[in-house]
């Protein structure tokens, strides 16, 4: 290659894997697997090796990968906290021992870990307890998640042998497979996106702003170092972790000493055959020099420690054939294509489809007509093409192009602005329209059991419905006229529909489909607002840190809101009498007589839905009271934003803590939540 050839791959290579360091850190949806985004970045390596005057100033190798999201405070780390250097063979791994001779003789002891599949979080003790929790952000900045991390129980809050000053603890935070699968089993019920793999499951549940959502999310810790103490605690890696373990911290059984090369492949070749036993996914090994001084001494670089480096296994591979690629047009008029596949057995499931995700990426791999391709699933769920048997590929193959019209409607595509997905903008695509309307009518949106799919592509097909509105539009002896509706499933239909009217905000609001309000999304968002008219009128401060609603998605948010089709939508709804757009919250929060009976309650801080003297209504309403200070005689504090030295006294007290959510929860539902705390 002459140079201009290898400036030219080392700048694509940069923005490639600036592209795909974006995905997988700030959006937590990679599209690579992590072995061909690492084959893209050992590419870079090496072209950077042999001609370091042409490493570009902003390379992902000078820095430590993560960027850092908008909304989370930012704390600076006391210790940096690294990635680690990476590979897949044993060759490498035999150099990588050899390198750390430069201390002038041969190190003898190295511990070997396994690599579970998470996010690192470093945890300080100050003064014994449990003072801050911070991602590994950029390396030296980390983000705040304190709050996040204190609704993993198995952390603790207070160590004993801490209390004699600073200690540092870090370790990874992460999501047992069984509690995966059922939570994206769950996701998929309630029609809400699913998690695309174990890591950016932890890494995105870890950096929601709400910690009573975290505090559902099944997440758990491992603990492997402690960085830095202002005492002595250990001399080796290994006795950390046994110190680690006394401590009362969750640490891995399987951490062992190792002597050699040899052992080191002895223990990957163990882990690789037995990781399915594991109850958490793990990515490979991590192999650290057991001597602390000599870490020490070895020292770091600013991207990575050069005591210790991770031996990845290579992601299981399968091939199958590509039967045909279709189009499927989405609820928002996104066209993907689809692969599917003659059946093949791969990480514990049949696979028989596949999402080629956009046009680019077919031409990317250079898929053809009936080509072999081979298949790859690593911790992901989302099975994923990685690459072509070219040898297999018959003469007569041809290159799969893309639609130039909707599949659906028929109407002209094209690329919306970067040129990666094609879109039908017809607003009156059926494809689209019946997604929508399918969507509108489940059972956590409209709940109308008797508007199946079926019967839903018939009202269309009829041109009886072309938006939700036409739903309640819908007239007696018209769908009486239309084929298999007798006279009981026309009113059952009816009324149903009737019924939904009063479907309370949050299901509306759901039903609406709106990009970015999911179920849950739109129970907190019914929590803060009386009605859509309401929600609409907020302030973007308003909205700004529910649930996990950051500047980016507020921003998107009121562009919706904003729109002239959407604005039409709602007024045709309201003068059709769908309650949720304009019913007062306050009337739907009627106290239940008695519910607070004889119960004594304190207020802190700043309630978002009421204000503070309303809710004291309500409690006296249920019979309760409510008092200004916190004693031993307090039932309950409800603490709301900027909660003050009320909350300190209720935790000193042992006195269960409601978050505003929860009281309105209790207020709505009439039952005490579960979730009320003391240690918040
Ligand atoms: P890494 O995941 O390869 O290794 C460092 C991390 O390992 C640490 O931060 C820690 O979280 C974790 N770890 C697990 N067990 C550990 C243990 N016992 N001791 C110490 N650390 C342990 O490096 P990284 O910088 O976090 O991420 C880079 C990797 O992420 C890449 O190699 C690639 O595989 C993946 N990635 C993938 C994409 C994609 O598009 N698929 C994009 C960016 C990064």
């Amino acid at each position: 290659m002459d140079e201009q050839t290898v400036k030219k791959r080392i700048e694509d290579l940069v923005k490639t894997i600036q592209e795909h360091d974006y995905r997988y850190y700030v959006l937590n949806h990679p599209i690579l697997t992590d072995y061909e985004y690492d084959l893209l970045y050992k590419e870079l390596q090496d072209l950077e090796k042999k001609y370091p005057h042409l490493i570009l100033p902003d390379s992902p190798t000078q820095r430590v990968g993560n960027s850092i999201s908008g909304d989370l405070p930012k704390v600076r780390h006391k210790v940096p906290m690294l990635s680690l250097q990476n590979t897949y063979n044993m060759e490498e791994v035999r150099a990588f021992m050899n390198t750390t001779n430069i201390l002038g003789y041969k190190v003898k002891e190295w511990v070997g870990e396994l690599k579970i599949d998470g996010v690192a979080v470093s945890l300080w003790y100050e003064n014994g307890y449990l003072s801050k929790a911070l991602t590994r952000g950029d390396g030296l900045l980390g983000e705040d998640v304190t709050a996040a991390i204190k609704t993993i129980r198995s952390i603790p809050l207070y160590i004993q042998e801490f209390t004699k000053g600073f200690v540092e603890v870090r370790g990874e935070v992460y999501v047992n497979k069984k509690d995966f699968l059922e939570y994206n089993k769950r996701q998929e019920i309630l029609g809400e996106p699913l998690a695309v793999n174990p890591r950016n499951f932890a890494s995105g549940s870890i950096k929601l702003l709400d910690p009573t959502i975290v505090a559902q999310r099944p997440l758990r810790i491992l603990c492997y170092s402690i960085p830095y103490s202002d005492f002595q605690i250990a001399e080796t890696q290994f006795e950390i972790i046994s110190k680690l373990r006394d401590f009362k911290f969750p640490v891995s059984d399987a951490v062992k000493l190792l002597h050699s090369a040899d052992d080191v492949q002895s223990y990957w070749d163990y882990w690789r055959l037995h990781k399915e036993d594991l109850p958490f996914h793990i990515d490979g090994i991590v192999i650290k020099v057991n001597q602390i001084k000599e870490q020490i001494e070895l020292g770091t670089t600013n991207k990575i420690p050069k005591w210790a480096f991770a031996y990845k296994f290579p992601a299981e591979t399968v091939e199958t054939k590509l039967e045909s690629v279709e189009w499927s047009v989405g609820r928002t008029g996104i066209i993907t294509p689809i692969a599917n596949l003659v059946p093949v057995w791969l990480g514990e499931t049949t696979v028989k489809r596949a999402t080629l995700y956009n046009y680019k990426e077919i031409v990317r791999l250079d898929l053809h007509e009936h080509d072999f391709v081979y298949l790859q699933k690593g911790g992901e769920i989302i099975p994923k093409i990685v690459g072509i048997n070219f040898a297999k590929r018959t003469f007569d193959a041809k290159p799969i192009t893309y639609p130039s019209h909707c599949p659906s409607c028929n109407e002209l595509i094209e690329f919306d602005e970067e040129g990666i997905l094609l879109r039908c903008e017809n607003e009156n695509c059926l494809a689209q329209l019946l997604r929508h309307l399918t969507h509108f009518v489940s059972r956590n949106a409209m709940n109308i059991e008797s508007l199946g799919e079926k019967i839903l592509e018939l009202f269309i097909k009829a041109q009886l419905v072309q938006s939700i509105a036409d739903l309640y539009r819908l007239k007696y002896e018209t769908l009486l006229l239309l084929p298999g509706l007798g006279h009981k499933k026309v009113q059952k239909i009816l009324e149903e529909l009737e019924k939904s009217k009063a479907q309370p905000f949050e299901n509306f609001l759901y039903a609406l489909g709106i990009r970015l309000i999911g179920i849950h999304t739109a129970r907190d968002l019914a929590l803060r607002f009386a009605n859509l008219r309401e929600l609409m009128n907020a302030k973007k401060e308003d909205l700004l840190g529910i649930r996990d609603l950051g500047e980016t998605k507020v921003n998107l948010l009121m562009k919706h809101f904003n729109k002239p089709s959407f604005q039409k939508l709602v007024n045709e709804l309201d003068d059709l009498g769908v309650l949720a757009i304009s019913q007062t919250k306050l009337s739907n929060l009627e106290t239940k007589q008695q519910l607070f009976l004889n119960l004594t309650f304190v207020f802190t801080g700043t309630l978002n839905s009421m204000t503070r003297e309303e809710a004291a209504e309500l409690i006296r309403k249920g019979g309760g009271s409510v008092v200004n200070s916190v004693s031993k005689k307090t039932n309950f504090v409800v603490c709301g934003v900027d909660a003050g030295s009320k909350l300190e006294k209720a935790k000193l007290l042992n006195i269960p803590i409601l978050t505003e959510e929860l009281f309105l929860e209790w207020l709505k539902t009439g039952n005490l939540p579960l979730a009320t705390s003391s240690e918040n």
